[in-house]
């Protein structure tokens, strides 16, 4: 069996060695445990935060640790009367080709419903976090404006969809002419400008002539600076993710950050950070109505899959800088 440990705390970006990957023999399962074969691996960016030290949400992984993530596994052996043998469970076994667990927080998936990478997927937790931040924070109206940013990604795509499907204009942004025209093509936004364009805020500006009433924030810096001022009075601005900030070394007050608090309150601007956990009494209804836009052909999702386990740190250190289109994955082993 194989796993990838951190090996040091990165110091910005981070690099191929604050990763290890060691050699290990998985052990059989004791009393009430059950082995799991792990068949995808979720790459998602909040482990980049797991990689620091200090205060946040969430416990940071420890040196030498296993890093963490959601994994879609097969019961290879069990000793657990809630598992059988061949079951495929959701866990959070993290990079790693084998894990043991005492079935305390596997979930079964049922591979008739739908291709079993959806469930850490558009029928996971990036699916859950675009629905639950957009509609429990976002609530968008019809023939109000949205925009995303990340587009093409796990949780920006769907973000998209659900506010065309809610009847609003969906505005994403994402990096390069590829990754526009899918977003617009494909998954049928109204528009999709390239973040990397000197003229982002112009072009922004010329897209949302009513301005912006809902703002699902993934990545901060230069976006937020073209979205902010073309926001109206009560828009929403679901704070999901910052991810242009994720390997900054110091923390800095923007000049304008006076500035921004006097729009906030003039314009009366609801801005609310979200973990997706916060709405998990929201997953039974978020399951219903994803998987039956799924199933439509209202959400469209995109899978961008790297193989083995060994290209996973290379895989994560890409999706930080937008290497991947679409939700990234390492499969790990065969389906
Ligand atoms: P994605 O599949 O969207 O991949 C990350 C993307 O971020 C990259 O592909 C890249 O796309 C974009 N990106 C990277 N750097 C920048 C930058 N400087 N400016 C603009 N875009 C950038 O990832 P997810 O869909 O999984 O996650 C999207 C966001 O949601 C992240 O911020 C993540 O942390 C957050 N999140 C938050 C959760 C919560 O509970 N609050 C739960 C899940 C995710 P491009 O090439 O288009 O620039």
């Amino acid at each position: 069996a194989k796993r990838v440990v951190l090996a040091s705390r990165p110091v910005g970006e981070p690099k191929p060695s604050d990763f290890r990957i060691e050699d290990y023999t998985a052990p059989p399962p004791g009393d009430g445990q059950v082995l799991l074969r792990t068949i995808w691996l979720s790459l998602d960016p909040y482990m980049r935060g797991r990689m620091n030290d200090g205060p946040s949400y969430a416990a940071p992984v420890p040196v030498g640790g296993v890093m963490e993530g959601g994994t879609v596994a097969e019961v290879i052996a069990s000793n657990n009367p809630g598992f059988a043998k061949g079951d495929i469970v959701l866990s959070r076994a993290g990079w790693q080709t084998h894990a043991l667990s005492d079935g305390k927080g596997l979930a079964k998936i049922d591979p008739k419903l739908a291709p079993v990478s959806t469930a850490v997927g558009v029928l996971g937790m990036p699916g859950l976090t675009a629905y639950t931040g957009l509609l429990e924070i976002g609530k968008p109206q019809a023939g109000e404006t949205v925009v995303v940013a990340a587009a093409s990604g796990a949780v920006g795509s769907a973000v998209g969809q659900i506010a065309k499907i809610k009847g609003a204009r969906a505005i994403g942004i994402a990096g390069g002419k590829d990754k526009c025209d899918y977003v617009k093509n494909e998954l049928g936004f109204d528009d999709c400008l390239d973040h990397r364009d000197p003229d982002l805020a112009a072009k922004l500006k010329d897209a949302c002539p009513k301005g912006i009433d809902v703002y699902f924030e993934n990545v901060g810096g230069a976006v937020f600076e073209a979205v902010f001022p073309l926001l109206n009075t009560f828009a929403r601005v679901p704070v999901c993710g910052l991810i242009a900030h994720y390997n900054d070394t110091e923390a800095t007050v923007p000049k304008w950050a006076a500035s921004m608090m006097r729009a906030v309150l003039t314009k009366r601007l609801t801005i609310r950070g979200f973990i997706v956990g916060d709405f998990a009494a929201r997953h039974g209804d978020f399951l219903r109505d994803m998987s039956g836009w799924v199933r439509e052909g209202k959400v469209k999702y995109k899978e961008f899959v790297t193989d083995g386990l060994d290209s996973a740190p290379a895989a994560f250190m890409g999706l930080l800088k937008g290497a991947n289109f679409g939700k990234q994955l390492v499969r790990v082993g065969p389906d």
